[in-house]
């Protein structure tokens, strides 16, 4: 198989013939991809794709893979060393006067650490990003450290990453990988990836797998044991290295990186809720990822650090919050966009929802967009997730989050605003669910949906009959979806706010009473709202919390808190209070 439009060269070099394939404007900085195991260059193809816009891309087949030859014999052919050789001879081929920017996945990975940590190839590498591939110098010394000084935690993260290493044991067996691989593993192996790790079906994997398998089994053969029981003692980065975490491993635990400051003085780290195989699964974060890093050093700017509390997490992932333009859901694009997300602002509001995006860029967004549209418009909803898909992709997490006030008894409140507070509180919601949550489900990679509900959702009350239904209805509707969606690992929040300092007391709508009183109370409960004075900050850090531990109901405030555990515990006391008339 060959990638669509790439050029093909072969590169001889000891004793081996190496695939060559290039993408791209060769004048652009060069972008070389190194695939893991059991692969070939192919499992870039997405990447390579994408990144081939803005830069020379490279790709091989690592020695005995693709349509690269392999060594005789396959014994000590595999060696980091040789590894080495292969990579500096592409290199040369391909970008002789420039160093270029290295990607490696699974053993890509681990090899390149070899590069990038080695005197031979200083000067010849700009930048390295590392995904599911430690260095196994790293590792070894890692290891090493828990095994001198064993805490119980230490030998617990011994335990976690020994269980998660069981292949490597098996490929240290004689022929019995081999003869797995050429038959029934081989065979199945295009399921499993599809079963479990959630990798889509088509061109990948390739018709080569079985023999790729069989000649990769050397390069642990020819390198684990001896590297982890002799790790290099000075196995320093010479280049800036972003490193990628996909959070939901099967094989490698996260806690392998803890100690990589020590070795990597300038060091990016990135974490994505994925598995293993995410050149496969998420090209588009991993490519506007590599975009970002490699652009930044060519640049000579400090490559990009993770900054704010959940930088590592929402860096580069697409947010989009509706109601952005004010309160609660401007502070909550100002915290993603903080953490380097890339925002989209929707508001019916257009000045504010354009206000949001440029504050969001100057805060720290890897990028942020403005949209208009009224979330009650089923077909203003339909045209804004077509957008929004079309120009920037799939959401990691989409924050419902417009809604508006409304106040009055039962009787004085028409079917008008039953149905203004139900279209937008409500179905709002449920269009944003629907027209996004559909993308995050159909992409099988997860993603979060946090709808804001409010304490009112639990907490009854004569003043805000029709709200509350609205409000308790997006709490039970987040709970339903929740369970819905967990086998598709998308979570579902509802944030209870109680009383927080925001405009909503300015537009909100009090029935039964005139004009003037109308306008009277909304000034007066602003200035209530005003005094209790809770800054729609600290819902915003609450929804990053949520979404980072995949919290499912979450009532802000201490009141809304209260509240919470009395509708559990006492629910007859919020029912007597429940008949108290508010004073506004
Ligand atoms: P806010 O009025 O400050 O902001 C709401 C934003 O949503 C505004 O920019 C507005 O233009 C926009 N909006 C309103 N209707 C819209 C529509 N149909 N389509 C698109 N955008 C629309 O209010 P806030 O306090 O930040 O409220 C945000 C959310 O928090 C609401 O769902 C609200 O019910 C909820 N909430 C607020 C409080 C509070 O005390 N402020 C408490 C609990 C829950």
């Amino acid at each position: 198989m060959t990638l669509k439009g790439a050029r093909e060269r072969r590169v001889r070099t000891g004793g081996v013939d190496l695939c060559v394939a290039e993408l791209g404007d060769p004048g652009q900085p060069t972008v070389m991809l190194v695939h893991g195991y059991p692969d070939s260059k192919e499992v870039w193809s997405e990447v390579a794709a994408r990144l081939a816009e803005r830069f020379h891309v490279v790709l091989y087949d690592v020695r005995g893979h693709g349509r690269s030859t392999a060594p005789r014999p396959l014994r000590g052919g595999f060696t980091l060393a040789k590894l080495t050789d292969d990579f500096l001879a592409v290199a040369d081929a391909v970008s002789p006067d420039r160093p270029v920017h290295l990607v490696g996945h699974d053993w890509g990975s681990v090899q390149s650490w070899e590069f990038v940590t080695v005197g031979r190839t200083e000067g010849r590498i700009a930048s390295f990003t590392s995904m599911s591939g430690p260095s196994l110098d790293h590792f070894g010394h890692w290891i090493g450290a828990r095994v001198k000084r064993p805490t119980p935690g230490r030998v617990g993260q011994l335990l976690g990453q020994g269980a998660r290493s069981w292949y490597v044991y098996l490929l240290h067996t004689p022929a019995l990988p081999e003869l797995a691989w050429r038959g029934p593993l081989g065979r199945r192996w295009p399921r499993i990836l599809q079963r479990s790790e959630k990798v889509p079906a088509g061109d990948y994997p390739t018709s080569s797998l079985p023999s790729d398998a069989a000649h990769g089994a050397w390069l642990y053969r020819d390198n684990v044991r001896a590297r982890l029981r002799r790790p290099r003692p000075d196995a320093y980065a010479h280049a800036p290295v972003q490193l990628i975490t996909p959070l939901d491993d099967a094989f490698l635990s996260e806690r392998l990186y803890d100690d990589l400051e020590q070795w990597v003085p300038r060091l990016t780290r990135r974490t994505l809720p994925a598995r293993h195989w995410i050149p496969r699964t998420r090209p588009d974060q991993v490519s506007a990822w590599i975009e970002e890093f490699v652009t930044s050093v060519e640049g000579g700017r400090p490559a990009p650090v993770a900054d704010g509390r959940h930088g590592d997490r929402f860096g580069g992932q697409l947010v989009l919050v509706t109601g952005a333009g004010s309160g609660i859901g401007r502070a909550t694009a100002f915290a993603f966009a903080e953490a380097g997300a890339r925002v989209v602002a929707v508001d019916r509001d257009a000045e504010a929802a354009a206000r949001t995006a440029e504050l969001s860029r100057l805060i720290g967004a890897a990028d942020a967009w403005a949209e208009t549209a009224d979330v009650s418009d089923e077909h203003a909803m339909e045209k804004l997730a077509e957008r929004v898909h079309r120009d920037h992709g799939v959401l990691d997490v989409l924050v419902n989050n417009a809604g508006i006030g409304l106040s009055g008894s039962f009787f004085t409140t028409t079917t008008e605003d039953w149905r203004r507070v139900l279209d937008v509180n409500l179905w709002g919601v449920i269009h944003g669910c629907r027209l996004f949550g559909a993308r995050m489900a159909e992409r099988g990679q997860g993603g979060h949906i946090v709808n804001i509900a409010s304490a009112a959702a639990y907490q009854p009350s004569r003043a805000l009959p029709a709200y509350s239904t609205s409000k308790a209805a997006v709490l039970m509707l987040s709970e339903c979806l929740r369970a819905e969606l967990a086998g598709q690992d998308i979570g579902v929040t509802a944030i209870c706010p109680g009383i927080v300092n925001t405009n909503i007391t300015a537009t909100a709508r009090f029935t039964g009473v005139d004009e003037a009183e109308e306008s009277r109370r909304r000034q007066r409960s602003a200035r209530l709202y005003g005094l209790r004075n809770y800054p729609p900050e600290k819902v915003a850090k609450a929804v990053l919390d949520a979404v980072a531990h995949n919290r499912a109901v979450v009532p802000v405030t201490p009141e809304a808190r209260g509240a919470h555990l009395m509708s559990r515990l006492l629910p007859g006391v919020l029912r007597r209070v429940a008949r108290v008339e508010p004073r506004l």
